[in-house]
């Protein structure tokens, strides 16, 4: 890889050396870079005061053991992480993840993409995220509250409200954040706000739970609207994922006029060419936590096949990428295209190889990247923090309208900034440039 920026080059040849073997964090700071050649040659502030540099080396990574007791009265060892990426304009926020691929490389590329994400919401969040290898899959209740408690045990000590929030992620939910809340209070003696995600009951935020579907479709409409003069009204609507971000788009979608056609989990996806019936689809994730398998056998005329990649051959005017990252590498994007795609949004973390998103942008096919798209999550999560503040709540109204308000001005900031450089729709450049320079005026501004 090289860059035609010499100071770029070098960093990315100092970030590749230190980072040898996470693939995943390399593929984010590499797309972050290259989308900045065009702010790093017209600033040389930001070579001087290293400003790069600084940028994709985390503040502080803390790594440690999570043991827990299985249900059989076994001992097991976890693996935890909490990265604190970037503090220079707010604490510490993002989410925690449960899932078997965990590891350095994820959790820091997650924590990179925080920073900007963060950023482009115009709420004061700096960006951090954290999690475990733990695998939740068929694990029983009282092991995850067992889990829960013993990861918070450690991680309380390097958390707080006006220090690193965190939320949730893959695998963890409103029942996990209640574990972990619940864990937090009892060590410190203090009811906070120090996660996000929480019950309604304690704390949490009407709308969070339906906020980075929502946000991804409110941010859709305005880049259809914008670069198309079009909008969800009769498409056909493909979502990979199952999970809180897939069924809230798909609910959204829905609500625009769209028609989802299939969606997947990680074994498969199902195809039901009348429209999810959202109502079944959240039966069985949500209160059952099943496999998709389970929709296909209760839904007359829906299809199930095996292999979840295999969604993207499904023909499509708008496709959603919401289960989890390089999922849509460049054989899914050349199916889409092939098929006719108008426009591609990310509502999960990096779910697009860089192949695919080449490939994407080449056909003139509409791309919304994660940071931009799936931001209403960690943005309704800022809300949270702010009415934990006030010791207050808004109604869901109020949420719904202000994350709305919130995504239009992601929308506008991605697009002016890539057009401001001569980039006009590429809203990949104009996300990673918006993000960027709030994060970049902050720390010149506070010194080495
Ligand atoms: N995990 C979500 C994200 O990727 C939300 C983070 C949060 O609410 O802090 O942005």
């Amino acid at each position: 890889m090289s860059f035609s920026n010499a100071y770029l080059s070098q960093v990315y040849e100092q970030v590749c050396r230190r980072n040898a073997g996470e693939p995943e964090f390399l593929q984010a700071v590499q797309e972050v870079l290259e989308s900045l050649e065009p702010v790093v040659a017209a600033d040389p502030a930001i070579e001087k005061n290293g400003v790069i540099e600084r940028m994709v080396e985390p503040e502080r990574m803390i790594v440690f053991r999570v043991s827990w007791v299985d249900d059989a009265g076994k001992v097991q060892v976890n693996r935890g992480f909490r990265v604190q990426f970037n503090s220079a304009i707010g604490p510490y926020k993002g989410g925690l993840r449960l899932h078997p691929s965990v590891n350095a490389s994820v959790i820091k590329f997650l924590g990179f993409e925080q920073v900007f994400k963060n950023s482009l919401t115009g709420l004061p969040m700096g960006g951090g995220k954290g999690g475990s290898d733990f695998d939740p899959k068929g694990k029983s209740d009282m092991e995850i509250m067992r889990f829960c408690q013993s990861f918070m045990t450690e991680l309380c000590k390097h958390i707080g409200p006006n220090t690193d929030v965190p939320a949730g992620d893959i695998g963890v939910g409103a029942r996990e954040i209640g574990y972990l809340f619940g864990q937090y209070k009892r060590l410190q003696n203090e009811f906070t706000g120090v996660l996000t995600g929480k019950g309604l009951t304690y704390g949490g935020s009407l709308a969070r739970t339906e906020a980075t579907g929502y946000g991804l479709c409110y941010f859709t409409r305005e880049m259809l609207a914008d670069l198309k003069n079009e909008s969800f009204a009769g498409k056909k609507v493909v979502i990979s994922g199952s999970g809180n971000v897939a069924i809230y788009a798909a609910e959204k979608a829905t609500e625009l006029g769209g028609k989802v056609i299939a969606m997947s989990d990680s074994a498969g996806y199902v195809l039901d060419e009348s429209g999810i019936d959202l109502a079944l689809m959240k039966q069985v994730k949500e209160v059952e936590r099943a496999r998709i398998t389970e929709y296909a056998a209760r839904r007359e005329g829906a299809v199930y096949t095996a292999g979840s990649k295999n969604i993207w051959n499904t023909p499509c005017d708008i496709a959603l990428p919401c289960a989890t990252q390089n999922e849509l590498d460049e054989e899914g994007a050349k199916a889409l295209i092939q098929n006719g795609v108008m426009a591609v949004a990310e509502g999960a973390n990096m779910p697009s190889t860089p192949a695919a998103i080449a490939a994407l942008q080449k056909a003139g096919v509409l791309f919304a990247p994660a940071k931009a798209a799936n931001a209403g999550g960690v943005a309704v999560s800022g809300l949270e923090m702010s009415q934990n503040s006030m010791r207050y709540s808004w109604t869901f109204e109020e949420v719904d309208s202000k994350l709305e308000g919130i995504m239009k001005g992601i929308y506008q900031s991605a697009s002016s900034a890539a057009a401001q450089y001569g980039h006009a729709g590429n809203l990949v450049m104009g996300a990673n440039i918006a993000g960027f320079n709030k994060v970049c005026t902050a720390m010149i501004a506070q010194g080495v």
